[in-house]
């Protein structure tokens, strides 16, 4: 299929929001072709507004095309209009830079942050005319490379993907394309190469690995062949301050969904929430320093035009610099009206200095994350926040003149109890009688409180990786009891579809059984099914049926803790009977310490046998 610029041109016409398709941004990368380049199409599996606004895909971006050697370009999930237009007029998916397909580029690598997306990696490896099974692709067809957050589990998508990455990537793809270079300058074939590649930190070949099922579905083995290593080491970046952090990023043309400069401030999470997937994967514990972040937030200001800069991270408050970065950032940001936003503070750590120095700009609600309605909870989980601590944080905001306040729960968690389920709208009701014994409460004015529940999801390489999550049945139960529990008019209740929870637990305790299904989802039309307008559950049951597939066996069931589990060949540093310690613990309903009060041996600090302090 070739690509012709004037159709593509009239087409535009044809379709909503064009500017998902242009390019051309200020602050895009257009390099022209060159000889021994590798050529890289970065996609996104969902669309322009949300990939733009993820910053994984713009350190990478950056990282590939700041080598001379690497031509790295755009690509996102075409939307169901425009999809339409390219099947019709034939026209193979390309990329937004230089309007090349997909099938032209050496490295074709996706970045995968939600399981809910993996139809949409097959509709456009579809749309670009590229086998999706790695085994039926010859040395004709690009290199098909994933990573991102989910390939933590990547089992269900292995058999689509050549390699995967795991871990952090500014350092490591370069390397792989380097030596992706290498290997085509000495007309090495692809194998050899994938042979060769699993020396690279993090990268993972699945079709090195040979995988037997007992027969009641559980893994019996999962065994490498030809020398591939038993464990794959997830990539990390030692020096985040010396690391690739890009200072001019995209400034798109469409409204995206975080239109901000975005800082992340730290890596990895001294917290330990055993539901938490990111605060476990991503330590050790990491910081970048506050003049090296103030220096950043200068240049991206200056190269964006931005006025509002968010420092990213799992946990605001525990960054050990938080007063000298916001001191030092409010010396030039208050001048420039520009806005300072500070999201995931946590309760127990929100000061009403703080909130009073980023405050000073705008005014906005709070959003508080205790995740458990009763302390029960709160330390099964290992939230390690009392109700004093929300109710503390609470005075803090009404003293800040703040009256809406929305609160994070998750709901169907492990050992809770419809006592626990209560209590979430008995502890919103606490608030609402909180503020009107306030003395800041203003004269007049009242709260609104917005009660946000989400579905417990387990995941992989955190202490809850063993347990079910609830049947649908008794999601739909618990969030009509919490409704029905709600006694303020003044507290609100919003909650997560428990069916859309459910796709996500499959994919994320998932298996290579799993790759059939998404076939033949792809090939009944299933894509977006992150968003509700195309989520159909019915049609995934039907799906699920027609392949022979339980969906509550990967969703619902309890696992042993000696069962072999898809993601056991992946060494993310935090060891495997740190998990059990605490996922026994949280039966228990005992809390561990954060890593600053001490270090509880989760063993990140030793990750590939390199010994480092986290804090
Ligand atoms: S090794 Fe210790 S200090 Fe480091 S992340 Fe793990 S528990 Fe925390």
């Amino acid at each position: 299929m070739k690509f012709n610029l004037n159709l593509f041109e009239k087409i535009l016409n044809n379709v909503d929001k064009p500017g998902r398709y242009i390019g051309g941004e200020f602050g895009e990368t257009v390099k022209s072709k060159i000889d021994g380049e590798v050529s890289v199409a970065f996609c996104f599996p969902d669309t322009y507004e949300i990939g733009m606004s993820n910053l994984g895909m713009k350190i990478l971006y950056g990282a590939l095309n700041a080598e001379d050697f690497i031509r790295c370009e755009r690509c996102f999930a075409p939307w169901i209009d425009m999809e339409a237009q390219l099947r019709e007029n034939n026209l193979p998916l390309f990329t937004l830079e230089s309007k090349t397909p997909l099938s032209e580029f050496d490295v074709v690598a996706f970045s995968m942050q939600y399981e809910l997306c993996y139809t949409n990696v097959l509709n456009m490896l579809s749309l670009a005319d590229i086998p999706l099974l790695a085994k039926d692709r010859d040395e004709s067809y690009p290199l098909i490379l994933g990573g991102g957050h989910c390939t933590y589990n990547s089992e269900p998508m292995a058999d689509f993907f050549d390699i995967i990455s795991i871990g952090e990537g500014e350092i490591v793809l370069p390397s792989l394309m380097g030596l992706y270079r290498q290997c085509r300058d000495e007309g090495v074939l692809k194998q050899e190469f994938l042979q060769r590649a699993t020396k690279v930190d993090g990268m993972y070949v699945p079709s090195l690995y040979e995988v037997e099922y007992k027969d009641d579905g559980t893994l019996k083995s999962f065994t490498p062949k030809n020398g591939a290593p038993a464990k794959i080491t997830k990539a990390i970046v030692e020096n985040l301050d010396e690391a690739y952090y890009p200072s001019n990023p995209i400034v798109p043309y469409l409204s995206t969904i975080h239109d901000r400069i975005m800082l992340e401030v730290f890596r990895g999470c001294i917290r330990g929430c055993r539901f938490c997937q990111a605060g476990m994967v991503y330590r050790p514990y990491r910081e970048k320093s506050a003049d090296k972040l103030n220096l950043l937030a200068v240049d991206c200001v200056k190269n964006t035009g931005y006025n509002e800069i968010s420092l990213l991270s799992l946990s605001i408050s525990d960054y050990s610099e938080l007063p000298k970065l916001t001191d030092e950032m409010l010396k030039w940001t208050d001048e420039k009206k520009i806005n300072i936003s500070l999201p995931s503070m946590r309760v127990d750590s929100f000061y009403k200095d703080l909130m009073e120095k980023v405050m000073s700009v705008r005014q906005s609600g709070i959003t508080f994350a205790p995740e458990a309605g009763s302390q029960r909870l709160r330390d099964v989980i290992n939230k390690n926040i009392s109700e004093e601590d929300i109710l503390k944080a609470c005075d803090v905001a009404f003293a800040g003149g703040k009256d809406a306040i929305k609160l994070y729960f998750i709901n169907g968690l492990p050992t809770e109890t419809d006592e626990d389920i209560v209590a979430i709208p008995q502890l919103a009701k606490k608030i609402v009688d909180h503020y009107f014994a306030s003395p800041y409460r203003q004269k007049g004015k009242s709260i609104s409180v917005t009660v946000s529940v989400s579905c417990f999801v387990p995941k992989p390489f955190t202490p809850f990786q063993w347990f079910g999550q609830n049947n649908i049945e008794e999601l739909i139960r618990k969030q009509k009891l919490l409704s029905t529990s709600i006694e303020s008019k003044r507290i609100s209740h919003k909650w997560h579809e428990a069916k859309v929870s459910r796709l996500e637990a499959i994919f994320s305790r998932g298996n290579r059984r799993l790759s059939e299904v998404l076939v033949e989802a792809h090939r009944r039309g299933m894509r977006f099914d992150s968003w509700d307008e195309f989520y159909d559950y019915s049609k995934w049951i039907q799906i699920f049926d027609d392949c022979g597939v339980a969906m509550s066996f990967y969703a619902e069931r309890e696992i042993p803790f000696d069962e072999l589990l898809p993601w056991d060949h992946i060494d993310c540093g935090v060891s495997k009977e740190f998990l059990i310690k605490e996922a026994k613990k949280s039966i228990e309903g005992t809390v561990t310490p954060d890593c600053r009060t001490q270090c509880s041996g989760c063993g990140a600090n030793k990750l590939g046998g390199v010994r480092r302090c986290c804090l």
